[in-house]
């Protein structure tokens, strides 16, 4: 795998305003150690324990993303450190991320997970359920959260049509919250939206921000 080739050929493909977060997750610290010297700073891990290990002995200056299912009990370990996190779909993981944000004196960005795909899954807001949390008292109370916009991941399939309807739901959804609860605020603007497989496609239909590993580091025995 020639990593410093690969991120350059995706950067000059992304239009500048593309945010990339290169996928790190199963993969070496001197992968991502190539991928740093080649200019990039954003990386996306799915699991506590490598965040954990990864973060210390890496440089300081890298922005990590959780991108993956976070657990309430485990948000303790990323909050000094995570810049930020994309699945969240819960009051209670909400509320838990506001808590230690107040402990490590800061505020803490992350996204709202949303269900578009067709397959079952247990993750991921309705934009009903989004409406109904957004519009709580207790949302209101989070005031060491920053909501930076949306994240999904569309049905795993090689049918394009479907991949690009579900793209487009999840602009819509961002489209409405931004109207009705976020028009004052500068922060709620990303769409994460787009992987190895599908990002071209996510970036047609409004993605801001595309998570890509494979396609940079090669593909995961896991
Ligand atoms: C693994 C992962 C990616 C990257 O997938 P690739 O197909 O390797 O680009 C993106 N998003 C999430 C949430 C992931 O878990």
């Amino acid at each position: 795998m020639d990593i410093k080739n690969n991120l350059n050929t995706i950067k000059s493909n992304l239009p500048k305003n593309i945010i990339l977060v290169a996928v790190s997750k199963t993969k070496p610290v001197c992968d991502i150690e190539i991928a740093y010297r080649s200019g990039q700073r954003i990386f996306g891990e799915n699991k506590v324990q490598e965040l954990q290990e990864k973060q210390p002995i890496l440089p300081k200056d890298i922005q990590w993303h959780m991108i993956g299912h976070l657990q309430t009990n485990k948000v303790k370990y990323i909050a000094p450190f995570v810049s930020l996190i994309h699945a969240v779909d819960s009051l209670k993981l909400l509320k838990e991320i506001n808590k230690q944000a107040i402990k490590n004196n800061r505020k803490i960005p992350i996204l709202l997970q949303f269900h578009i795909a067709k397959e079952q899954s247990k993750f991921g807001l309705s934009i009903e359920k989004a409406n109904d949390l957004i519009t709580s008292e207790d949302f209101l109370n989070l005031k060491n959260i920053s909501i930076h916009g949306v994240m999904g991941m569309a049905t795993f399939t090689d049918n394009k049509n479907q991949i690009k309807t579900e793209f487009n739901k999840l602009k819509l959804i961002f489209d409405q919250l931004k109207r009705d609860y976020f028009k004052e605020s500068n922060q709620f603007k990303e769409i994460s939206m787009g992987m190895s497989g599908d990002y071209e496609l996510a970036i047609k239909e409004g993605s801001t921000m595309v998570r890509i590993g494979s396609t940079i580091f090669g593909s995961r025995k896991t």
